[in-house]
């Protein structure tokens, strides 16, 4: 069996860039980006031109997962006199609009493999349900993210591609912080058993990091 090709946007630091060694171990080919381009591809998301081009780098080749991860949490700890227009336009560019683009680029590429998985992660944080309030551009944005991915299972289902929506944990990285629950390889770990878990039968679903089903 040829080893599978993984695209995992945002992989130069935190879950993206543990996740990426992980399947680099296990032989499968990896496509980690990021924005500068020191490690791996150069991709920015919140850069159409950026994407198209990363896009093109990657002509022809099948892609058998793509991992939407690259994100933005620039609003923790905002009063509320805060979250400034620029900063809902900056947030949503990444954690929304790149993750839309990014799915759109690659299409071609995920339906050239065969039973393509389109991973996004979002958080708890989209939770309508889980709402203690604050953080109002990034719950926003991640709530976008999930509708997005629950709205592409279904259109993307015939063609044979499934789409799962994570919550990672909570995780110690530069976004997570230090008091975080769990670290980096407890959540890379879950997480990679849920994307082999994915199919067209689960396509749509909201889980968390361990398997559990999330709360919408
Ligand atoms: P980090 O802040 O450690 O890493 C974020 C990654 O996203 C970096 O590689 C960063 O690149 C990349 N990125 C940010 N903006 C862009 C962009 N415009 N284009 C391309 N790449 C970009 O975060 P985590 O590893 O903790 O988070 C990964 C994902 O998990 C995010 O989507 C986050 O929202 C989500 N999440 C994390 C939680 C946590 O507790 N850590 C909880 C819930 C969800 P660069 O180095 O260039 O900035």
């Amino acid at each position: 069996m040829t080893q599978p090709h993984i695209v995992i946007t945002g992989a130069n630091r935190g879950i993206g860039r543990e996740i990426a060694g992980r399947y680099r171990a296990q032989g499968a080919k990896v496509t980690g980006t990021s924005r500068d381009g020191a490690t791996g591809a150069t991709l920015d998301v919140t850069n159409p031109e950026s994407v198209v081009a990363f896009a093109k780098s990657l002509e022809r080749q099948p892609v058998d997962l793509l991992l939407c991860n690259a994100g933005v949490y620039l609003d923790k700890g905002e009063s509320i006199e805060g979250y400034p227009a620029q900063m809902w336009a900056e947030t949503f560019a990444a954690n929304v609009t790149g993750v839309f683009l990014s799915i759109q680029a690659l299409l071609p590429n995920l339906r050239a493999a065969r039973d393509a998985k389109i991973a996004i992660i979002s958080s708890t944080m989209a939770s309508d349900t889980n709402a203690p309030g604050g953080a109002y551009i990034y719950r926003s944005s991640k709530a976008a993210a999930l509708n997005l991915g629950r709205n592409l299972a279904v259109d993307l289902k015939p063609e044979g591609i499934a789409v799962g929506i994570y919550h990672p944990g909570w995780v110690k990285t530069d976004m997570g912080g230090d008091a975080a629950a769990i670290n980096v390889e407890e959540s890379a770990a879950g997480l990679m058993a849920r994307f082999d878990a994915l199919s067209l039968a689960s396509t749509g679903s909201f889980e968390n990091w361990d398997g559990r089903p999330h709360v919408f």
